[in-house]
């Protein structure tokens, strides 16, 4: 490129203007350049009077440099100034002052000009790429569930409500039956989808609307599903590592690929360790996110499986065991102290599922077409999801999940 006519556009980064000379670091997608600007009468450049996020296209030389960073300087033969930008900007971008994080999230479309924001976007596509090239590969079909249903698929709390024309309809909290729906068919399927949970609490690890990756496999159990998590997981793992070494470096995490397989302990096994080092807790109880982290530093491992969980924690299509109904086969997957997917082995037996339902305390007659698709030949099936942004944000170290969300909806915030 040295030596040849090109013209480039980009942002301007800043611009110092000396008397006789005008330096501009011009950035685009691929980094940055400098552009020096000889203000020797030979041009008409003397006014052109730059400010920070200006938008410009330049015509010119990339030439050898002994002073510039880059090694290279652009001498430019025309300036454009396509658009100018307001100043003051919202917020400085490269500055030393880090602006709050809900004055970047008011201006994404800035934030994502900042280095770190774009480094944790370029990662995030990373998975979102992996996560498909693995799956399609070994002849998963991707499907699209509505996001718009009739009835809860977990079961009545944490829905988004909405009129639907004389009905009332609701906001897709997991495309759990429609995963069933296609696995007991296509055999593998997996999707990646908008889903929304009107959980009332603001914490660094909910959001109100979530992406969520998920596979659900026919002729399977839990343990079948859970090989394929670790696979996955490891694989995106090394992807991001390959693709993205300058976004980690900036975003100062280091990722250590584990090793397979994962270590699975039990549910009991966790609880008794929380108990063991003095957490208040007893069997049938919820993990909260705190005693999640306190138990990845016991159990000693960045990534392990946690398994064989209390039916009263888990939603009643999760599978029971034959021997102990009161355990079924379901597993969450923790990643870096938070949890990042959940599974089971699913009840393909309308009895038994019925059976389940009773026992939630729910109305198997709502549930009419739900258990009518497991009558006509349904194949045992599993599957599990992940979310796009819990797993974003333990991949990039973010403590707060709204940095790994480009647009991310809370209790607070719909706007942008
Ligand atoms: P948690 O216990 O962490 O609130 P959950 O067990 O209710 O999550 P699942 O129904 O298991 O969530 O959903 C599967 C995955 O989707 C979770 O492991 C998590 O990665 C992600 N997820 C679920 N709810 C949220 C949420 N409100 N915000 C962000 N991610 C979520
Ligand atoms: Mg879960």
């Amino acid at each position: 490129m040295v030596g040849e006519t090109v013209t480039l556009a980009g942002w301007v980064t800043r611009a110092r203007d000396l008397r006789k000379i005008m330096f501009i670091v011009l950035r685009d997608s691929s980094g940055d350049i400098q552009v020096t600007v000889k203000k020797d009468g030979s041009n008409d450049f003397a006014d052109l009077d730059l400010g920070r996020e200006d938008v410009l296209k330049v015509t010119g030389k990339v030439v050898e440099s002994k002073v510039a960073q880059a090694g290279v300087e652009f001498i430019p033969d025309s300036i454009e100034v396509m658009n100018r930008a307001q100043q003051p900007l919202p917020f400085d971008l490269f500055g030393p002052v880090k602006a709050e994080l809900d004055t970047r999230l008011n201006y994404r479309f800035m934030d994502f000009r900042r280095p770190r924001t774009n480094a944790i976007f370029r990662v995030q596509n990373v998975l979102l790429t992996s996560f498909r090239g693995f799956l399609s590969d070994r002849g998963y079909l991707e499907f699209q569930p509505p996001c718009v249903i009739a009835s809860a698929s977990e079961g009545g709390a944490d829905l988004f409500r909405l009129p639907y024309f004389e009905k009332e309809a609701f906001l897709a909290q997991s495309p759990q039956l429609y995963k069933q729906m296609c696995a007991i068919s296509f055999e593998k399927v997996y999707t990646i989808t908008p889903i929304w949970r009107a959980e009332k609490f603001n914490t660094p690890t909910h959001l109100n609307e979530v992406r969520q990756m998920d596979i659900e496999q026919a002729f399977a159990d839990d343990e079948t599903v859970m090989k394929v998590l670790e696979e996955i997981l490891v694989y995106m793992l090394i992807e991001v590592k390959e693709k993205c070494p300058g976004e980690l470096e900036l975003l100062g995490r280091e990722i250590t690929v584990p090793e397979l397989p994962l270590r699975r302990i039990t549910y009991t096994e966790a609880v008794e360790m929380l108990q063991g080092a003095g957490e208040e807790m007893a069997w049938g109880d919820d993990f909260s996110k705190p005693q999640e982290r306190r138990l990845t530093d016991l159990v000693g491992d960045e990534a392990f499986f946690m398994k064989d969980w209390p039916s009263v924690q888990k939603a009643f299509y999760a599978m029971p065991y034959p021997e102990n109904p009161e355990v079924v086969h379901a597993f969450d997957l923790l990643y870096s102290g938070v949890e990042i997917s959940s599974g089971t082995m699913r009840v393909h037996i309308p009895e038994l599922l019925r059976q389940q339902l009773r026992k939630k305390g729910l109305n198997p007659d709502n549930f009419t077409h739900y258990i009518e698709s497991f009558s006509y030949g349904a194949p045992p099936h599993a599957g599990w999801s992940i979310g796009l942004e819990r797993l974003t944000m333990t991949v990039t170290g973010m403590n707060n999940i709204r940095e790994c969300c480009m647009f991310p909806r809370d209790r607070d915030r719909l706007v942008p």
